[in-house]
């Protein structure tokens, strides 16, 4: 009898042995790599649980498919299905141009209040890598995705609400930085402390939970020190209020050097390593994309707000193979709400060709799987997943790339990775 998954006491995930999840094909490559992933997926449960766990899937409308049969893009039905089913996957969906439709994926994480995003960096042997040691990258980014500049609150120059709001800002605070007032666009970044501290309370209890050596809050509060630098502050504060057993901060170790002299400090962060503690440290945005690709095996969870979350997501996922293989989920750990999907967008002009990579929906669905605590039908999927690239049994994005690789079908590389469990 399928059931639902639930919030239990302490917000831990109730998975019944048969969890109705709702999913949504998505659009233009969507059927074909959604096709492929589920019968990994089942087949996956099936080895690892013998029958006893299966996944009741259940079609849900959204996107194109369901434009043409209801004309809505997000139909009530599909979004209650979310709501009340908790977890649930989805291929890539068309972003409807044209005035007043929100993105569809913006509408979910608005509505669900999802407010991580969360993208693992894990390198597969064998992909095609830019990288001079793709083996060394192995991160995990927590993104903040309710706030920031992308909250959506700009006005365009020129209209009523930004005259509005440049004379606020001038007449009434005494704003003199605006460089061209009478034609600037004016944009509100709000970075709240309960959002930050939930955001970054979830990086740490990730950490911890995986015995991960660091989280790394990255920022610009070099420049705008009461939103991005306050981030910071915050997250600092809140490891050490709260997790104050488990972490090491480098706060601690600066204070400890102003007290007891830099040797002592240097002791004390290297106890905390050897005795397991997540060592908590902070680096500036830009900086931090250089260190990432010149010493990656430095930073292991990083935590940020929502527009360096975006542009360091891609830029990290193409250090190991880019978005055909590169996974996400939207989750909010309060309520469970959690929505897995593959990064990458439709890529209409190869819809329907059975050529794309599914990859990136496939380890979407062992994030989902490792969310719903079936450990063991992850480790199979991901470790399947990498003998397959290994023996360059690939699609057509991995064979381009790589010398006397086999060029695989979509649906050929599912039967492989099927093969390879
Ligand atoms: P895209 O990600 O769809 O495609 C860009 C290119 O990446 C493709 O031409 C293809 O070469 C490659 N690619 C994408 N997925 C691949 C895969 N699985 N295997 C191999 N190669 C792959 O980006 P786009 O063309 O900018 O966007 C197309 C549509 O997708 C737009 O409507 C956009 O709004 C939407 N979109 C949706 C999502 C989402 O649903 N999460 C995300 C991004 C874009």
């Amino acid at each position: 009898m399928p059931e639902k998954i639930s919030m239990g006491p302490n917000n831990k995930l109730q998975v019944p042995n048969n969890p109705t999840i709702p999913f949504i094909e998505g659009d233009g490559i969507g059927p074909d790599i959604w096709k492929a992933s589920v019968r990994v997926f089942d087949a996956a449960v099936e080895k690892a649980y013998q029958g006893t766990k299966k996944i009741n899937w259940l079609k849900v409308l959204a996107g194109e498919e369901s434009f043409q049969k209801s004309g809505e893009w997000m139909p009530e039905a599909t979004m209650n299905a979310f709501k009340e089913y908790l977890v649930s996957i989805k291929g890539p969906l068309t972003t409807p141009v044209g005035g007043g439709i929100r993105s569809l994926n913006v509408a979910l994480r608005q509505e669900l209040d999802l407010y991580v995003c969360l993208r693992p960096i894990k390198y597969f042997e064998g992909t095609p890598s830019p990288m001079w040691q793709p083996e060394k990258v192995n991160m995990v980014i927590f993104r903040e995705n309710t706030e920031d500049i992308y909250a959506g609150i700009e006005y365009m120059t020129g209209t009523a609400e930004a005259n509005k709001l440049r004379d606020f800002l001038v007449n009434e605070l005494g704003v003199k930085k605006i460089r061209f007032p009478e034609t600037s666009s004016l944009g509100i970044k709000p970075v709240s402390k309960e959002g930050s501290e939930r955001l970054i309370r979830s990086a740490i209890q990730y950490a911890i939970e995986h015995k991960l050596p660091s989280v790394t809050l990255v920022h610009k509060g070099n420049i705008m020190k009461f939103t991005e630098g306050a981030f910071k502050n915050w997250g600092y504060e809140l490891a050490e209020r709260e997790f104050a057993g488990d972490v090491y901060t480098w706060q601690q170790w600066e204070r400890t050097k102003k007290e007891s002299g830099e040797a002592v400090a240097n002791e004390e962060m290297k106890i905390s390593a050897i005795g397991g503690k997540v060592i908590i440290k902070d680096a500036i945005a830009d900086n931090f994309l250089q260190q990432a690709m010149l010493a990656p095996q430095d930073y292991s969870v990083i935590a940020t707000l929502n527009l360096n979350g975006d542009y360091i997501s891609d830029a990290l996922a193409a250090q190991v193979g880019g978005i055909g293989i590169a996974p996400g989920a939207n989750i909010n750990y309060l309520t469970g709400h959690a929505v897995f999907e593959a990064t990458h967008g439709t890529a209409p002009r190869f819809a329907n060709t059975n050529t794309m990579n599914p990859s990136s929906v496939i380890l979407s669905g062992v994030m989902m799987m490792e969310y719903m605590g079936w450990r063991d039908a992850a480790e199979l999927i991901t470790h399947a997943v990498g003998k397959t690239i290994r023996n360059k049994t690939v699609t057509i994005d991995f064979y381009n790339l790589m010398k006397d690789a086999t060029l695989l079908k979509t649906s050929e590389f599912a039967d492989e990775v099927i093969r390879n469990l």
